[in-house]
């Protein structure tokens, strides 16, 4: 995994992790990776108490910045950011990207009508698989129109996670036209998107998105795409880059993205 970036992994900044981000590090180098981006939650209001996904952002910025420097010769270390995007956060997400001199933006949508999506079932309730998938492909469209200081649209088809369904697949061909406008907005302004392979380990059996949804992104004549792990352990960090790089390569793509100072590097698939 000599040529690959790891662009979404978590640590104890974020309120749902706990292991140090020394630990994704040695991980990391363990598996030979080129880089990690540390994506660490900031989810502003976000509608469950038990967590406060705000962190001292020029704080940890110096704490990865120092420690960028001591691994220097083992690998590079990225200063990213997963932002939660809801409706009434825009401008104050906003303030936040603008101050932080990230290396990459991940705008992620985690809750919908004032529902989290991962611990609070009431978005689910008195919907159809259908509205549900629809609504929430609505809502990021609706972040990606308001709020544009971001390089990647984190995992479309984060809902499939948590979703009470026997078969939680988000098929394009279902959702063709809420998809569409996504992937069109995305290519037309610029952004990429992510293939997050956390969709194994929530037993999904597929990454998110699924590879339909990247076959229709080329198709549309995108060509930023990340990959990432979404890690919140040790054990996930690059896990299952094996399948990403292999759907990657039968969808046609040649490069691989990763975000430095907030601009695209592209690394040849081998
Ligand atoms: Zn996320
Ligand atoms: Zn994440």
């Amino acid at each position: 995994m000599n040529n690959l970036v790891d662009s979404h992994v978590h640590c104890d900044y974020s309120d749902d992790c706990r292991i140090s981000a020394l630990s994704q590090i040695e991980r990391a180098i363990e598996l030979g990776l080129k880089g990690i981006a540390f994506t660490d939650h900031y989810d502003i209001d976000y509608p469950n108490p038990r967590y406060t996904f705000e962190f001292d952002v020029s704080a940890r910025r110096k704490n990865i910045h120092d420690m960028a420097i001591h691994y220097e010769r083992k690998l590079s270390l990225l200063h990213g950011i997963e932002i939660g995007i809801q409706p009434h956060v825009i401008n104050q997400a906003a303030e936040v990207i603008k101050n932080g001199q990230f290396d990459c933006v991940i705008c992620s949508t985690h809750a919908v009508e004032g529902f989290s999506l991962c611990s609070q079932s009431g978005f689910f309730e008195g919907k159809t698989k259908q509205e549900v998938y629809n609504r929430y492909l609505d809502e990021i469209y609706s972040a990606i129109s308001q709020f544009h200081d971001y390089d990647i649209v984190g995992h479309i088809g984060y809902v499939r996670r948590y979703g009470p369904y026997a078969n939680r697949s988000m098929p394009y061909k279902e959702f063709s036209d809420a998809i569409d406008r996504i992937l069109k907005k995305v290519i037309e302004d610029g952004k990429g998107i992510e293939i997050n392979t956390s969709g194994f380990a929530y037993k999904l059996g597929s990454t998110i998105p699924e590879i339909d949804i990247i076959v229709r992104y080329k198709q549309l004549g995108g060509e930023i795409i990340t990959i990432g792990s979404d890690a919140h352990t040790k054990e996930r960090v690059a896990d299952n880059f094996d399948q990403a790089l292999a759907i990657l390569q039968h969808v046609g793509f040649n490069y691989v993205a990763y975000f430095k100072n907030r601009k695209p590097v592209f690394n040849k698939l081998q």
